[in-house]
Formats: structure tokens, sequence, C-alpha cells
């Protein structure tokens, strides 16, 4: 039930992070499981650069790693491409498919976002499935339809709780310091779950449906108890220790 979902706090690095920034990372799984009295589960998704080291950096805690893409195929000439069996083989267990930057940047469709999700089950790993509607298609009214699509595009039938978990972030609040009002998000969430519902049958009713668009400290409290928001993807605020587990600390 709905009710029972464990909580995820994932982060997502985007193109940020050297080796030096690994320290924070150690900061974050030492203190994770304090910060959020044990209810909720932890992950960084950091650049391919570092999935290797940021696994070991969190080697004996309960912390996950995670990858930002991966390609379609397993392997071939693709040159510059990661494939979801290597991100598998360095030790992470996740990887964010369809975030917004990279339906924009690199023209992804939700064909191509549902068949990385495949790509990563391939390999193992969980698939964090991202949806959302640009600012424009919200002033047009058009928000519950773009997720209906993307929902439908981009989540394999063959999702669960397992392998798959849903980030809604609206494009206008990444990065911009914005967010939706709680009603807003929500109307979204619920959509969502009443889609994947509808999709997957009763596999919809426990895959977690994440919030993401500037969660920060200050608002993660009033966002995270909205129905149906199972835990947040968080971009700037992840790559700061206080930050992250600030946010974990709503749990
Ligand atoms: P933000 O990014 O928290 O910096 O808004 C969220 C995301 O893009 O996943």
């Amino acid at each position: 039930m709905p009710s029972s979902i464990r909580p995820l706090v994932a982060g997502n690095w985007k193109m940020n992070g050297l080796a030096a920034h690994l320290s924070e990372l150690q900061t974050m799984a030492t203190g994770f499981e304090d910060a959020s009295g044990g209810a909720a589960e932890a992950l960084i998704c950091v650049p391919a650069t570092l999935i290797d080291r940021a696994v070991k950096s969190v080697a004996g805690s309960d912390f996950a790693i995670g990858a930002e893409d991966c390609h379609v195929e397993e392997k071939g000439a693709h040159t510059g491409d990661i494939s979801a069996e290597m991100i598998a083989d360095c030790g992470a267990s996740y990887v964010i498919v369809g975030h917004s930057e990279r339906r924009t940047n690199h023209g992804e469709d939700d064909a191509t976002v549902a068949q990385k999700a495949k790509a990563g089950w391939r390999a193992g790993l969980t698939a964090i499935i991202c949806v959302g509607e640009t600012e424009a298609q919200r002033k047009a009214g058009e928000t519950l339809d773009i997720l209906e699509r993307q929902i439908a595009g981009s989540v394999p039938a063959e999702a669960n709780a397992e392998n798959t978990v849903v980030a809604y972030e609206p494009v206008w609040a990444i990065g911009t310091g914005l967010t939706p009002t709680v009603e807003d998000v929500a109307e979204a969430h619920t959509h969502i779950r009443s889609r994947l519902v509808e999709a997957l049958g009763e596999a919809g009713q426990s895959v977690r449906i994440l919030y993401g668009g500037s969660v920060k400290p200050a608002n993660a409290a009033e966002l995270m108890a909205v129905q149906n928001v199972n835990g947040a993807l968080i971009g700037g605020a992840s790559l700061k220790a206080d930050d992250f587990l600030g946010i974990a600390a709503v749990y």
C-alpha cells in the first residue's frame, strides 16, 4: 500500500564532482541513518567518472550509488557512451533515465527513455524514470496530459517497485528555486499514481514517486508530506552533506 512505501532520498550531482568531493559523500553516508532516523533509503547519482570511487567511499553503509544516464545497448561502437552493464560493473545499483536535461540537450524521447530503463533492468539496475512539464506546458494547462503521455511512453509495462522509481520533476522548477504549490504537487503525484496503477496494475501502487525540482532543507518537510510523494530527487542541494542530511531529517 502507498503508505507503507519506504521513501528514497536521492541526489543527482549532474556534471559536478571531482575526487575531492568524495569526502562530502562520506559525510552523507556516515550521517544519513541518524539524520533520517532509519526511515528512508539514500542514493546519490554521480557522474560516470566517479561511480567506482563513490561506491568504494560508501562501502560498509547502506548508501546506494547510481549513474545519471546509460546507453541502450550492452556494448559496441558507441564512442563516449556508457552501458548499464558498465555501470553495474562499477557497483552502482541505480540509473537515472529521461532527466529533462537529457531530453532537452540530447533529444531523448519517451521511446528512448523506455529503452534505457529496460537497459538498466537488463544489468540489474533500478531505473529512475523522470517526467515533468515545461513552464509553457504548465501555463497552457497541459501538465496532466504531458505527464500521462510521458508515463505511457517512458515507463515499460514490466515496471515494478523493485526495478523502477518515477521522478516527477517540473522542468521550470529544476535549479530555479521555484517549486509548485503543495496542491499542484499533490495533483501531479496523484495523477501519476493513477496512471501507474492503470498501466501496471497492483505493481503501480508501490512504485516510488519522487518529487524533484529545487528541493532544499527549508521546503522539504512540506513537499515530502504530500500524499504519493515517496521521496525526493535532489540536484543542487545534494552536493553538500549539510543540505542533503537536512532534507533526510524530515523523515
Ligand atoms: P535541483 O535539480 O534540485 O537543483 O532543482 C533537481 C534535478 O534536476 O534532479
